[in-house]
Parts: structure tokens; C-alpha cells; sequence
């Protein structure tokens, strides 16, 4: 131990970042699942959580303990849905991809100052960010990079100004500028562009599957792409050992999405009470997001045409709520932050607590997204996460106040976070023993 410290101090960084084996005493536990705090003492061992304690666990010299003061400690907070590099402000629309890259660097990093620890990217970031992160060559939260967005010619997921030729009929690479779409038409273009980004490294598929509001020349009604297509999308994931999400708005596109295979809608906000009980009955998650729908309309850039349709979903989403809580549809916690929005992350937090109890938005944003992850199958190597349980990954927040009694807490992650452990790895302590 001894020589570790010194080696960590000779190099400027926490001795505790060099440690083996973190012993956290003295903790309210919340574990990801049950709505009330468990006393305990947590050993984390190796990246993961080896003992979950109520009495003292002995250790010796070469642990390092924490004195966690009867702190609050949750798992480490999950977004379903995130776009990394989707974060060039909208009205530079041209930005390079260097710049992109330098700015996703910045959004990665807000992610894990504010805890959390796991992100699924819902489309445009290249998988090699995700392995950048997990090399430790870029500092940010543990990666679900879905690739580039499967769109249709025409479709939620095609930018491109109308003076613009079809990058598809005309071949390009869809990461350079902030494109991240990749326009596919017809079942076999659809095949490759599935296939090449799980060749990249993707662990799910992002399709864009109806209508969308941040694109000019698909009204929100449209179905986007045909049955066939879906399938085809769908089947290529499948035969990888994982699944398609898809971006939909309506009640026709999500029947449409879940008919044809899909096990993710994101979005949703204008289905009606018959799909929903569908979705319930077809095992369907629907991950939703309250902030960004609220702040979009002072986007700078924002155009008439999105604001038009941004008024035609934003009437959905109180009643979606209501559909997800009457029908307990599994949603998760996610953001959907771009342009620029990223700082407005944990704004979210409050946002739902409007609706669902403190409770049951940790769990939401833990154990809840956790559970949506691992449709990835055997494409997570990064084994299990989003609960305090013995055997999982360690990621693990220690929270000055409770955010089961005020999840404001959770809007000042600078003061109100003391601790940060992603895999085992302590990436922020303020406390001193
Ligand atoms: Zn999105």
C-alpha cells in the first residue's frame, strides 16, 4: 500500500484511484430496487461489488476504507438515451468532425461529474468513442453506442439541405460532419448498414421509425421505413444477439415498429390507451423524456417547421405519462439532450419527480435502465450493473443529502456528489478520512 501512495503522489493523483480494494462503511443503502435505505457496509473488490454487509466487514492493510458517515449510497445513474456527439450547437449546422469530437469530449465528461456511470448513445457516436472511454484515453461514462441512425431517404434521420445529393446513392462516410445518420433504402441496404455498425462495435440498433420534430421534410404522421425494411433491421440485430430501438411518435408508427420486431420505442408521446396496453401486452419498452421536449422551443436555431411540430408532440406527454404509469410500461430514465443541452441533465430528475416519487425515479435511472441495457445480450461485456448487489459491477455514488427525501440534490452534483465509482474505479472523492 505504502508504495502505491507514494507512487500516486509522485504523479499528482489520488492514492484511493490506485487501490485494489475499497471498503465503504457506515452507508444508507440504496439499492436500486427497494423504495428504503438499508444501513450497511459495502466492500468492492476487483471492479465489483463483493459484499453487501448490515455488520462490520474486517479487512486488511491493503483495502483502502471509506468512512461513508451515513451517507447516502446509490448505484451509479444510467441514461438510455444520449447523444454524444449530437451536441454542436444547432445553428453550426457545418462543423467538422474534429470539432464534434472535441465537444463530445466535454459532454462525456459532464456525464460522469454528474453520476453517471453507464450511457446508451441513441445514435450518431462512433462505437470507437465507446472504446476510447473504456481504454481510459477519454474520460466519460461506460458506453452503449448504437452507431450511426438507420434513416430512410426523407426520413427523421436525413439532414441533408435539399440542394444536397443522397449520401447513399452517392457514398460517404456518415460520422464525418454531424451527420450520424446513415440514409438506407430498401431491405438490403438496411442489412448492410445494421451490419456495418455492429461491425464497428454497436451493441443495439437506432432506426428512425416514424416522424421526427429536429428534421424538415418528414411530417410527424409519416411512417418511416416500410414493414420489410423494419424486419430486415431487426433480424440483422437479432442474428447478433441483440435488438432495434426506434425512434416513433404515433399510435400506427409504434404498432408498426412493435409488428415487425422492434422491443424499443423511444419517444412515443402520442399513442393512445389501446397501444399502450399493446406495448404492455408485447413486453415493449417505451423509453421516454420530459426536459428536452420542454426547453427545445429556445434552441438557438430551431427552425418555424420544428417548432410546429414540436407543438404537435409536446400535447402527447402528459397523457403518455399517464398511459406508462396506468399500465406499468418498463421506461427507464433518459434525456435525449442536444444542441448544446447537455447541461440541462439532471433537470430531468425534478422534471419526473412531478410524477413519479423520488423512488421511483432512482430506480428509473438505475436498476430500471439497467434492466433495458441488457437487451444487448451477450454484447454487454461489461457484465451487470444498476443495483447494490453482490457480484455486480461496482458503481456506486455516495450523495451528501438524501435524494429520497429531496432529489433536488441530485441538480448539484458538484456539491452534493462526494463520491464517484465507475467499475470499481473511485473517479471523484471529496471525502477525507
Ligand atoms: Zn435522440
Amino acid at each position: 500500500m505504502k508504495k502505491i501512495v507514494l507512487a500516486a503522489l509522485l504523479v499528482g493523483l489520488s492514492p484511493l484511484a490506485w487501490a485494489d480494494g475499497f471498503l465503504i462503511n457506515d452507508v444508507r443503502i440504496f439499492n436500486g430496487v427497494d423504495t428504503s435505505l438499508s444501513t450497511g457496509n459495502v466492500l468492492v473488490e476487483n471492479g465489483l461489488i463483493s459484499r453487501v454487509s448490515a455488520t462490520p466487514i474486517e479487512v486488511g492493510d491493503d483495502v483502502v476504507v471509506i468512512d461513508g458517515n451515513q451517507r447516502v449510497l446509490t448505484p451509479g445513474f444510467i441514461d438510455l438515451h444520449v447523444h454524444l456527439t449530437s451536441h454542436v450547437p444547432y445553428n453550426q449546422p457545418d462543423a467538422h468532425g474534429t470539432v464534434v469530437g472535441a465537444v463530445a469530449n466535454d459532454v462525456a465528461r459532464h456525464f460522469l461529474d454528474s453520476g453517471f456511470t453507464t450511457v446508451r448513445d441513441a445514435g450518431g457516436t462512433h462505437p470507437d468513442l465507446a472504446r476510447a472511454i473504456e481504454l481510459g484515453t477519454v474520460y466519460g461514462p461506460r458506453v452503449f453506442p448504437s452507431g450511426a441512425v438507420l434513416s430512410q431517404t426523407g426520413g427523421h434521420g436525413d439532414w441533408r439541405h435539399s440542394s444536397v445529393a443522397n449520401p447513399t446513392l452517392m457514398g460517404t462516410d456518415p460520422y464525418i460532419h454531424a451527420d450520424q445518420a446513415v440514409i438506407v433504402d430498401g431491405v438490403d441496404q438496411h442489412l448492410a448498414a445494421v451490419r456495418e455498425n455492429l461491425r464497428f462495435g454497436a451493441t443495439q440498433i437506432k432506426i428512425m421509425g416514424g416522424g421526427g420534430v429536429m428534421s424538415d421534410y418528414d411530417p410527424i404522421h409519416s411512417l418511416q421505413p416500410s414493414p420489410a425494411e423494419i424486419r430486415a433491421a431487426v433480424q440483422a440485430a437479432g442474428d447478433f444477439g441483440t435488438y432495434v430501438l426506434a425512434h416513433a411518435y404515433t399510435s400506427e408508427a409504434v404498432r408498426r415498429l412493435i409488428d415487425n420486431g422492434v422491443r424499443c420505442i423511444e419517444h412515443g408521446l402520442l399513442i393512445d390507451n389501446a397501444t399502450a396496453k399493446y406495448v404492455k401486452k408485447n413486453d415493449v419498452v417505451i423509453s421516454t423524456q420530459l426536459v428536452v421536449y420542454r426547453a427545445l422551443k429556445d434552441l438557438p436555431g430551431i427552425t418555424e417547421t420544428h417548432l410546429e411540430k414540436l407543438a404537435i408532440v409536446l400535447e402527447g406527454q402528459e397523457n403518455l405519462i399517464g398511459l406508462i404509469k396506468k399500465y406499468d410500461i418498463t421506461t427507464g430514465f433518459a434525456t435525449d439532450l442536444i444542441g448544446g443541452m447537455y447541461p440541462m441533465l439532471t433537470r430531468e430528475f425534478t422534471e419526473r419527480a412531478m410524477y413519479w416519487s423520488p423512488a421511483e425515479v432512482l430506480t428509473q435511472a438505475t436498476s430500471e435502465s439497467a434492466s433495458v441495457i441488457r437487451m444487448s445480450g451477450k454484447l454487454n461485456r461489461h457484465g451487470n450493473f444498476g443495483e447494490i448487489r453482490e457480484g455486480w459491477v461496482a458503481d456506486i455514488l455516495l450523495h451528501n443529502g438524501n435524494p429520497l427525501d429531496d432529489i433536488s440534490i441530485l441538480r448539484d452534483p458538484a456539491n452534493n456528489l462526494a463520491l464517484i465509482m465507475k467499475g470499481g474505479e473511485i473517479v471523484k472523492n471529496t471525502i477525507s478520512n
